[in-house]
């Protein structure tokens, strides 16, 4: 059985090497799978398959350049220059009777390659897989057939075997490998499309709402304005609401806007510390209403790169919620830290907690559990902004024990602000 010990060491090979490609052309996807780097890697297995060949007599190879040829010639369209390329090859090891045969059997192949290429792409995926199996084991029996004219010695059950099994056994692996990862990948692209579809819609819907409510309240006050009239306190009392309800209106809109295109083209430097304390200046009096107590422990230094409106905006609103969550007072604990690679944000409340559920559905658009006092525009806006900053966001709840909100952002060598901070 030396032939089918030798393609089956082969066959390991090409496996092994095929691999490693997937591993790496997952994270490169795009250098990877490039043309010229596939006809490149086509090229290697090519090799691999003929310098591992079983050579009974010096001039004859015999190995699993079917496989690459099959591959590479039917999906990837490179059928003539895979022939070229393994003619060079194969130059290498010798001008002799062997290379002769090669010539013979692939020559014509490269051309019937060329005809077939663009027909194969029309078929199904499953008939796609048969017809290059179907390939691999025409040209096995031909390599058979080239066999029985040179080497009448030959132990034919190992030959049979080994050719009729090992090849076209590896094409079947290797398409359905590929057809497998190119419907995964359709369906994800699919299902990212219908998702923003839904989002859009969704964002269209809602939005239109939360503006059309504040508007229609709006044009009331502003009609009963128009009464010469009403009361001079009366006025003031109508306009000051006008003038609020167009604020949250406004409010809907900018986070809309925060939302699909956090503006980062201002990237500068944001000394942390010195932000949070901006934050909590902005939101104290909203946690004297609800007599939830701030604490602080802020590390002296820790800067990274982002947009201060943006910035304060995302924490405005993580810290708005931990208030809210505490309606009946509690405590509210915000801290930074700061190492080599991150600065991370911790904000803790003893509030009312969330649900696993509640945490998975967390900066889905408009999922509020605040019912009218609530737009469920906020967590997402801050999930929009943390990934626009190269961040992410880890949550720990307990249901009426609270939730704690991690957020990490690589952070950066301060230039300018250095000074700054540490006299702070
Ligand atoms: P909104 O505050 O308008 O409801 P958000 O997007 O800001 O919308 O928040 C979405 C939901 O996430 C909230 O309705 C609430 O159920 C939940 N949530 C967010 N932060 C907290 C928190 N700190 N504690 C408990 N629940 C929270
Ligand atoms: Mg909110």
């Amino acid at each position: 059985m030396e032939i089918t010990k030798h393609l089956f060491l082969n066959f390991s090979i090409l496996i092994i090497l095929l691999f490693f490609y997937l591993i790496c052309s997952d994270k490169y996807k795009k250098i990877l799978t490039s043309k010229p780097v596939t006809i490149l890697l086509f090229i290697c297995l090519l090799w691999v398959c003929v310098q591992f060949s079983y050579n009974p007599i010096p001039f004859s190879r015999y190995d699993l350049r079917i496989i690459p040829l099959v591959i590479g010639g039917l999906y990837l369209g490179i059928g003539p220059i895979l022939v070229l390329a393994l003619l060079i090859i194969r130059s290498f090891f010798g001008w002799d009777m062997g290379l002769a045969e090669t010539s013979l059997l692939y020559g014509p192949l490269a051309i019937v390659f060329w005809f077939m290429a663009p027909w194969f792409w029309k078929q199904s995926s499953s008939r796609r897989i048969l017809i290059a199996v179907l390939m691999g084991m025409g040209l096995s029996v031909l390599t058979i057939g080239g066999m029985g004219l040179f080497h009448p010695y030959t132990n034919w059950f190992d030959a049979w075997f080994a050719f009729l099994v090992i090849p076209p056994l590896g094409i079947g692996i290797v398409s359905y490998s590929l057809e497998f990862i190119k419907n995964n990948n359709q369906m994800r692209l699919q299902l990212i499309k219908t998702e923003k579809l839904k989002a859009v819609e969704q964002m269209g819907a809602a939005i239109s709402h939360e503006i059309r409510n504040p508007l229609t309240t709006a044009t009331g006050f502003v009609q009963l304005l128009q009464d010469d009239y009403l009361p001079r306190h009366k006025r003031r009392e109508y306009l000051a609401l006008v003038k609020d309800e167009l604020h949250s209106a406004e409010r809907v809109i900018q986070d809309y806007l925060t939302f699909a295109k956090p503006s980062l083209e201002v990237f500068e430097e944001l000394n942390v510390k010195s932000e949070m304390k901006q934050i909590i200046k902005i939101l104290q009096p909203l946690a004297n209403q609800n007599s939830v107590e701030i604490n602080t422990d802020f590390s002296v230094i820790g800067f990274i790169k982002g947009d201060q409106q943006i910035f304060r905006q995302c924490f405005i609103n993580v810290i708005k919620n931990a208030i809210e969550s505490m309606p009946t007072g509690g405590y509210l604990s915000l801290k930074t830290e700061y190492d080599h690679d991150y600065v991370t944000v911790t904000v803790k409340d003893t509030g009312v907690g969330m649900t696993k559920e509640q945490i998975d559905r967390l900066g889905e658009p408009f999922y509020s559990t605040k019912g009218k006092n609530g737009t469920g525009l906020g967590m997402m806006v801050v999930y929009s902004i943390v990934r626009a900053m190269n961040g992410w966001i880890r949550v720990e709840s307990e249901v009426d024990a609270g939730t704690t909100f991690h957020f990490h952002f690589p952070s950066i060598r301060p230039m300018r602000n250095y000074m700054k901070a540490e006299n702070q």
